[in-house]
C-alpha cells in the first residue's frame, strides 16, 4: 500500500502443509480449527442500491475433529451457511471480534471439507471492503464505480474469509455485472457469459496461492488499455474517456516489470498486471498493491496536461514502483503477522527509491530519501515512537501502523544494510528469500538467515539494534586532527533525542551503527561504532561523517569541525548537502547547538547548487518563515534572505515552463514560485495579479504545469471574489481529477471567514463525498485550530468523509500546525472519550510534538532573530 503478485495443485498441497506446520508459532484472532485451501466467491453487487449478493464454498483443511468453525465477516448479513450438501450450521456473528462462527449437528472429521455460505453485504462510500467512487463521466453525467480495498483487514466485508495474512488460498472470483461494463479481478477473465437480461456472468481465473487482503475486484464503465513486457501483459484501467491519461504510468509499468524480475531473480508469476485508477481520494492511502490488480488513486496515476505538476508526474511513476515492488515483496512472500508488516512497506518504499534512481537518475531520487528520513526521524525522536518491529494484537494497532515509522525508517535501515553488506551480497540474499518463500509466509528473522546465507556477515546484530530499539543514534565526531596525510577523529555514539535530551550519553539506548566517513578528495572508510570508535581517512581537511547519507543516525560535530564542512559546502555531492543541512537543522531545533550553526549552512548553498537541493531547503526557510508569524519584521528579514538566495534560479527559470527542460528545473520553478508567493515576493505576487486577470476572461488560461501553483497562490490571498471565482471553476471541471484538485484549493484561504466558508462547502455534497475530508485537512494548514473545532462540532457528518481506518490519523493530522498551547490537552480529552489504547497511537504522536514545539519554540525564535540581525549588518 502506499501512503503512500498459475499454480499446479501439487503446489498448493506443499505450501499449505508447510504453513500447518508453522502455524503454532504465528499470532491470530482466530481459533486453529481448519484452514482454508480454495474459496469460490460469486458476487451480484447492486451499485445503485449499494449492497450485494454473495455466495462462497471454502475448501478446508479441518485439523481436528470439532463441532464449530470460526472465521472473519464483518458487516455481512449470512443467510445459510454449513457443509456443502449437509443441513445448515447454526450461524453466531460477533460484531466486535469481527467473526462468524458455525456450529454443525455433528462434529467434522479431520480432513478435507467444504464449507458453503450465502450472504449480503454492504457497498461503502469510503475505502473499505467494496465500495463505490462515485463521478461524472466524460458527458457530465453522475456515473458510479466499484472497487475493493481490503487491506489490512476488510477482505472479511466482502466474504466470509480467514482473514489474516498466512491463511494463503486460491481464489476463484466471479460476479453478475451489467454487460455493458467492464469487470476487472487480480486474474484475467476466464469466461464471460450473456445472461440476456442485460447482465453478463464474469469469472476469472484461478489465482495463485496468496492473502486475503489481495484480492480485488472492481467494476464501472471503464476502459482498459494494455502493452506486453517480459511476456506479461501489462495494462492501465480508467474510468471511459480517461485511460489514455494512464500511459506514462502504462510505460513506466512496462519497464519496471522486467527491471524487478531481474533483481528478485523470480520473474513476475501471473499472467498480466493491471493497474486500476480510482476518482477520488482516500485519508489513509494512495495506491494498493493487489496482486495483479493494483488500485491507485487518479491524482497518482492519471497525467492531465492541463494541471499534472511535475512532482505528480514523478509521484505516479515512483508509486508505481513502489506497488509493482509488492507484487514479490509482500504478495509473493508475505509476512506471517502485522507485527512484520514494515518487510512489506520498508522494502516497497526503499525499492521504489532504487528503481526510480535508476531509470530516473536526473531526478536525484536519493535526496528524496533524505528527505523522507527527515520527516520520519521528527517522529522517531519522540517518545511517543516505536520500533519499527511492534507488537500488533488488534485492528486498531493494524491500522496505525501504517505510519512513516514502518516505512521510512524501515527504507532507512534497509538503506543502510545494503551499504553494509554490499549491493551485490545484499541482492543475492534477497533473491534467495524469494526462492526459498515463493507463495509462502515469514517473519523478519527469515530475511535476515537469507541475506547472512548469501554472506551478508554481522547483519542480524546491526538490524536487530535498529528494528527492534526505537529511537535514532547520535554520532559525536570529537577530537579531529591530522596526522601524517590522515584525519583521525574520535566518534562516540548516544541518542538524539527531541523531548528526553536529559537522556546522557550513558543512559542513551546502544546500537551497533554502521558508519561511512571520508575527508573531500579521499575515498570512504568505513567502520562500526558500538559505543566509542576512533576513525581514520585519508587526507586532511573536513571530515563528513555519514557521507552517502545511508546511515540512519545524526551527526553531531565539533563546531570547528561544522564550521569547515560550512566552508567547503560547495565541493559536497548534492545529497550529503542536503543530509548536513537537514542534520544541523534538527540538531538545532532540538537544542544540541545553536541555531546559527544550522542558519549558516543554509545560506551556504550557492544559487549554481543542484535544483533538487534547493528544492529541498526552500520549505525549511518556509517553516522558518511560519515560526513568526506574530512578527512582521522578522518575516521580512527572512524573505529578504530568500530572496537574495533564491532570486538567481529563479532569473534563471523564469515563470513559464520551457518544453522538454530537465525535470528538476520544472519542480524548482514550482517551489521557487509557491515559497516566495507565500513570502510575499513583489514579482510573484504581481505575476499572480496578472494570470489572475486573464483567467477572468478565460478560465484556460493557466492550464499546464504550474496551474496549481498560481491558483494556490490566488487561493492563499483570496478575497471572496476570487474564492467564488475559484469554486465556480471547481463547479465547471469535467473530469474527476479537475476538480478534485480545484476543491481542495478553497480551503487554502488565509481569510478566517473564507476558511470557514470552506469548511462550511465540506458539509454539503458539492466537493464530493471523498473530497470533502481533504478540503477540510487543506484548511487546517493555516487555520488548524478552526478546522479542529469544527471537526469536533460536526464529528458524526465528518467521519461519513473519513475511511474507518484513518480516523483516528485524520485528527491528529489537522491539529498538527497548531501553536495553540490549549491544542494537547483538547486532543487528549477527545482522545479519552473515544479511542481505545490501542487506537491512539497517531494522536499521542501529534499530543507530543505540539508540546515540544511549545516549550522550544522561543528559544529557536530568539537564536533565529538574533542570527537575521548579526546576518544582515554582516551583508
Ligand atoms: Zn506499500
Amino acid at each position: 500500500m502506499r501512503r503512500g503478485f498459475w499454480l499446479a495443485g501439487s503446489m498448493l498441497a506443499a505450501c499449505a502443509c508447510a504453513q500447518v506446520a508453522h502455524a503454532a508459532n504465528v499470532p491470530t484472532q482466530l481459533p486453529q480449527e481448519a484452514r482454508p485451501l480454495h474459496y469460490s466467491i460469486e458476487i451480484i453487487p447492486n451499485a445503485q442500491a449499494l449492497t450485494f449478493q454473495g455466495r462462497a464454498t471454502i475448501d478446508v483443511n479441518v485439523l481436528r475433529p470439532t463441532r464449530s468453525i470460526t472465521l472473519n465477516a464483518a458487516d455481512l448479513d449470512i443467510t445459510s451457511a454449513g457443509l456443502e450438501g449437509g443441513a445448515d450450521a447454526q450461524v453466531r456473528l460477533d460484531a466486535k471480534k469481527q467473526t462468524v462462527t458455525l456450529a454443525f449437528p455433528a462434529a467434522l472429521k479431520a480432513g478435507p471439507a467444504r464449507l458453503r455460505f450465502t450472504y449480503s453485504g454492504k457497498i461503502n462510500e469510503q475505502a473499505n471492503g467494496l465500495f463505490a467512487l462515485d463521478y461524472k463521466d466524460v458527458d457530465g453525467k453522475p456515473a458510479r464505480a466499484l472497487f475493493t480495498q481490503f487491506e489490512a483487514p476488510d477482505a472479511r466485508r466482502f466474504a466470509p474469509t480467514w482473514d489474516e495474512p498466512n491463511y494463503k488460498a486460491t481464489f476463484d472470483l466471479s460476479a453478475v455485472i451489467p454487460t455493458r461494463q467492464l469487470a476487472v479481478s487480480n486474474m484475467p477473465v476466464a469466461a464471460r457469459t450473456d445472461r440476456g437480461d442485460g447482465t453478463s456472468l464474469v469469472r476469472f481465473t484461478r489465482t495463485p496461492l496468496m492473502s486475503t487482503y489481495l484480492l480485488f475486484f472492481a467494476l464501472g464503465d471503464l476502459e482498459r488499455i494494455s502493452m506486453q513486457s517480459a511476456g506479461v501483459d501489462i495494462g492501465v484501467v480508467a474510468s471511459h474517456g480517461n485511460v489514455e491519461k494512464a500511459r506514462y504510468a502504462l510505460e513506466a509499468a512496462a519497464k519496471i516489470v522486467p527491471y524487478y524480475n531481474d533483481y528478485f531473480g523470480v520473474p513476475y508469476p501471473l499472467p498480466k498486471l493491471d493497474n486500476v485508477a480510482g476518482p477520488g481520494q482516500s485519508q489513509f492511502f494512495g495506491a494498493m498493491e493487489n496482486w495483479g490488480a493494483i488500485f491507485t488513486f487518479e491524482s497518482i496515476l492519471l497525467i492531465d496536461p492541463r494541471i499534472t505538476t511535475p512532482r505528480q508526474k514523478q509521484g505516479i511513476f515512483v508509486t508505481a514502483a513502489h506497488e509493482i515492488a509488492h507484487q514479490w515483496f509482500g504478495n509473493l512472500v508475505t509476512m506471517k503477522w502485522w507485527d512484520d508488516l514494515w518487510l512489506n512497506e520498508g522494502f516497497a518504499s526503499w525499492m521504489e527509491n532504487k528503481a526510480t534512481t535508476h531509470f530516473n537518475p536526473e531526478w536525484q531520487a536519493g535526496l528524496d530519501a533524505v528527505a523522507g528520513r527527515e520527516t520520519m526521524m521528527g517522529l522517531d525522536a519522540l517518545e511517543t515512537t516505536h520500533p519499527v518491529v511492534q507488537r500488533i494484537k488488534t485492528v486498531d494497532e493494524v491500522n496505525q501502523a501504517f505510519d512513516q515509522i514502518t516505512y521510512q525508517k524501515g527504507q532507512a535501515v534497509i538503506a543502510m544494510l545494503e551499504g553494509f553488506t554490499g549491493e551485490t551480497v545484499w541482492r543475492n540474499g534477497l533473491r534467495r528469500y524469494m526462492k526459498r518463500h515463493a507463495y509462502a509466509n515469514t517473519t523478519t528473522e527469515d530475511l535476515w538467515a537469507a541475506v547472512e546465507a548469501a554472506g551478508g556477515k554481522n547483519v542480524r546484530r546491526i538490524a536487530n539494534d535498529f528494528t527492534k530499539q526505537p529511537g535514532i543514534p547520535l554520532v559525536r565526531v570529537e577530537d579531529v586532527r591530522c596526522e601524517v596525510g590522515r584525519t583521525v577523529a574520535r566518534l562516540t555514539q548516544g541518542e538524539f533525542s527531541a523531548d528526553r535530551k536529559s537522556k546522557t550519553d550513558a543512559s542513551a539506548l546502544r546500537w551497533t551503527v554502521p558508519v561511512v566517513a571520508q575527508t573531500l578528495d579521499s575515498a570512504p572508510v568505513r567502520t562500526t561504532v558500538q559505543g566509542r570508535a576512533t576513525v581514520q581517512a585519508d587526507g586532511c581537511g573536513p571530515l563528513l561523517v555519514n557521507a552517502g547519507q545511508s546511515g540512519y543516525f545524526r551527526t553531531l560535530y565539533a563546531p570547528a569541525q561544522l564550521a569547515a564542512l560550512t566552508a567547503a559546502f560547495a565541493k559536497l555531492p548534492a545529497k550529503d548537502q542536503y543530509g548536513l543541512v537537514t542534520d544541523a537543522v534538527a540538531l538545532a531545533t532540538a537544542d544540541y547547538q545553536p541555531m546559527s550553526a544550522a542558519l549558516d549552512l543554509l545560506v551556504a548553498a550557492p544559487a549554481e547548487a543542484s535544483p533538487r537541493l534547493l528544492y529541498g531547503l526552500l520549505p525549511i526557510w518556509g517553516d522558518l518563515h511560519g515560526r513568526f508569524n506574530a512578527d512582521a519584521a522578522a518575516q521580512a528579514a527572512i524573505a529578504k534572505r530568500v530572496s537574495v538566495q533564491f532570486g538567481p534560479a529563479l532569473e534563471r527559470l523564469g515563470f513559464v515552463a520551457k518544453a522538454n527542460e530537465p525535470m528538476l528545473d520544472s519542480l524548482l520553478r514550482t517551489r521557487l514560485i509557491g515559497t516566495l508567493g507565500a513570502m510575499g515576493d513583489g514579482r510573484v505576487l504581481a505575476e499572480a495579479d496578472r494570470l489572475a486577470g486573464l483567467l477572468a476572461t478565460d478560465p484556460n488560461a493557466l492550464n499546464g504545469p504550474l496551474r496549481q501553483t498560481w491558483l494556490r497562490i490566488m487561493a492563499v490571498n483570496a478575497d471572496s471574489a476570487r474564492w467564488a471565482q475559484l469554486r465556480t471553476m471547481a463547479q465547471a471541471a469535467d473530469s474527476a481529477l479537475v476538480k478534485s484538485t480545484l476543491y481542495q484549493l478553497l480551503g487554502a484561504a488565509k481569510d478566517p471567514k473564507l476558511a470557514q466558508a470552506a469548511l462550511d462547502l465540506a458539509l454539503t455534497d458539492e466537493p464530493g463525498k471523498t473530497t470533502s475530508a481533504a478540503l477540510i485537512a487543506q484548511v487546517s494548514v493555516a487555520h488548524p485550530d478552526l478546522a479542529v473545532d469544527f471537526v469536533l462540532a460536526n464529528l458524526d457528518k465528518v467521519s461519513r468523509f473519513v475511511d474507518a481506518s484513518a480516523r483516528n490519523e485524520f485528527i491528529a493530522r489537522l491539529a498538527a500546525e497548531s501553536r495553540n498551547p490549549a491544542m494537547a490537552a483538547k486532543l487528549a480529552a477527545f482522545a479519552d472519550k473515544t479511542m481505545s489504547a490501542e487506537a491512539r497511537g497517531a494522536v499521542d504522536q501529534t499530543i507530543n510534538a505540539l508540546k515540544v514545539r511549545q516549550a522550544s519554540e522561543p528559544r529557536i525564535l530568539q537564536q533565529t532573530k538574533a542570527w537575521l540581525g548579526g546576518e544582515s549588518l554582516s551583508r
